[in-house]
């Protein structure tokens, strides 16, 4: 039987208090989210749109949401009313897109930039050679209903700790660099988002400041 309330206690007591914790409550229903809800938990993650609006009107409305699934342009408008954070931006036209659906609500809307880290060539994200050129072009600068908090990425699924602890240390090494070089003063500059429910250890060990669990909390997904 799947124990959120005992598994929530233990990630608590192994993950420090200036790390967050997502709860990735994708394919869960929402009588089990608000059994984690019911812990305290207020920082849910889903990867789908159409998902993650069926379960936002059922669910108390103090919850924040965060998007860390590839987003399609279609969808940003469904999103940006309400959402905590999309942490899955991969392209200069969906950082655009988000910029000027935000504009129109008079919202800012707080995003990752998620980057390539993983050896498999099916993780979205950007290259750091493609946000240096984002970045030299001054393109960043022209988004002024965004708030680009920092990275995320995904390690390569692996057992093997090393590479994983080398794509988590790139990581980090790519949030220093964008950081000095494009958002030097901008204190909120500062997020890595890194660590899954096989690898949160040693994401924590490589400096995330959030963390992305699911299956840990929740129990195993049913493949779909
Ligand atoms: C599903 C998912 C997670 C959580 O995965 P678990 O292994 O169940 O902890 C984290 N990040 C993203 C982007 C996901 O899609």
């Amino acid at each position: 039987m799947p124990d959120p309330e005992a598994n929530i206690s233990y990630l608590r007591t192994r993950i420090p208090g200036s790390v967050k914790l997502i709860a990735v409550s994708k394919t869960k229903r929402a009588d089990e989210i608000i059994r984690v809800y019911n812990c305290g938990q207020r920082l849910f993650g889903e990867n789908r749109v159409q998902e993650l609006l069926e379960k936002k009107a059922l669910l108390p409305e103090d919850i924040e949401w965060h998007l860390i699934g590839h987003l399609q342009t279609n969808k940003v408008k469904y999103v940006v009313p309400f959402i905590g954070m999309i942490e899955s931006v991969d392209t200069y036209k969906l950082l655009s897109t988000i910029n000027s659906e935000s504009r129109k609500i008079n919202r800012i809307t707080d995003c990752l930039l998620q980057i390539h880290i993983a050896e498999e060539e099916t993780k979205y994200g950007f290259s750091i050679k493609e946000l240096t050129e984002i970045g030299d072009s001054g393109a960043f600068k022209d988004l002024k209903n965004l708030r680009i908090c920092g990275v995320m990425g995904m390690a390569t699924f692996t057992d093997d700790a090393d590479q994983v602890r080398k794509e988590f240390s790139f990581l980090r090494e790519c949030r220093n660099r964008i950081k000095t070089n494009f958002f030097a003063s901008e204190d909120y500059f500062r997020e890595i988002s890194m660590g899954m429910s096989g690898d949160y250890e040693i994401a924590i060990e490589e400096g995330s400041t959030m963390l992305r669990i699911g299956s840990l909390l929740f129990g195993e997904r049913i493949k779909k």
